[in-house]
């Protein structure tokens, strides 16, 4: 492994990657969404990740829940659809076999629980499914539980790890170097693209290269902020962004809608849902 190149992402960046939407577009234009996530008590994370997604520009979002999770989706979040997993069990999202075919893209994890049978289910899906998808939170975590799995996702998709996260996946490191070099390592061996978030989100493509997100602030230390993250990369992908284009401006535009959010509420009232109603913001 030849050593990462770092790089710094800034707002010249994201003018050149940014895509006005054209005049004539129609949503079928933006893509079909599908996220998976959602459980017991974890309805919330679903939530804020659709409306991110909604709110990123999707053309049509499908989102799939459990069954207590049903009308939670449907009254928070009138702009998705919303499909009900098989498994009848309470506390399990997700058990089902989902034809995947018809989407752009998936975005899966966030409150979605680890039982044994989401990963089966998660396995199902990522054999099946051919396009770069986002993989997050429990997602993440079921793949630290079933490594083999890692060599299932599609090439091009998009990993979001906190660092605790991360070195459940990848295990720990002595120090911060040795840390993002293990980052652009597997980014490099999956041919994924991997997000180790924080401060300075450090995004490793598949040639390597690491580049350092600079927006952002501590009023994002918040539950919820990971998914709205998500809900945006999921939404950016559905839009046909290239992965590293969708990766380089969501982070950027997640953390430049914190910054408004904290400058209009405070880093101390802001809250993940505020971040979502600074996108708009953010874009213009
Ligand atoms: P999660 O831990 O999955 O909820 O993700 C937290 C999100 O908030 C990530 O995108 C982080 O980059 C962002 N975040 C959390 N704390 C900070 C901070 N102190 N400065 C900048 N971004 C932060
Ligand atoms: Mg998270």
């Amino acid at each position: 492994h030849t050593p990462a190149r770092y790089h710094l992402s800034d707002k010249e960046m994201m003018r050149t990657i940014y895509q006005p939407r054209d005049p004539f577009a129609h949503k079928g234009t933006y893509g079909h969404a599908l996220l998976i996530a959602g459980s017991y008590g974890k309805m919330g994370a679903a939530i804020l990740s659709a409306k991110a997604c909604l709110h990123a520009g999707v053309g049509l979002l499908s989102c799939h829940v459990p069954q207590s999770g049903y009308q939670i989706m449907q009254i928070s979040e009138p702009c998705a659809m919303c499909i009900t997993d098989e498994g009848t069990d309470y506390n399990t999202h997700f058990h089902s076999s989902i034809d995947a075919s018809s989407y752009k893209t998936i975005g899966i994890g966030p409150g979605l629980g680890t039982q044994p049978v989401t990963a089966r289910s998660m396995e199902l899906l990522l054999e099946a499914f051919p396009r770069p998808m986002v993989i997050d939170a429990d997602a993440l975590n079921l793949l630290s539980v079933y490594p083999y799995l890692l060599y299932k996702i599609p090439a091009g998709s998009i990993l979001t790890p906190h660092p605790k996260e991360f070195e459940r996946l990848f295990g720990a490191t002595t120090n911060d170097v040795e840390r993002l070099e293990l980052l652009s390592k597997q980014a490099v061996k999956l041919q994924i693209y991997i997000l180790l978030k924080g401060r300075y989100t450090a995004i490793a493509c598949p040639d390597g290269a690491v580049y350092f997100n600079n927006t952002g602030n501590p009023g994002m230390a918040t539950g919820g902020s990971g998914d709205v993250l998500t809900g945006i990369l999921t939404g950016l992908l559905a839009q046909d962004y290239a992965p590293k284009a969708a990766v380089l401006l969501g982070t950027w535009l997640h953390g430049f809608a914190g910054d408004l959010a904290a400058a209009h509420l405070s880093q101390e009232a802001m809250t993940a849902s505020d971040i979502i109603s600074y996108l708009g913001k953010a874009f213009q």
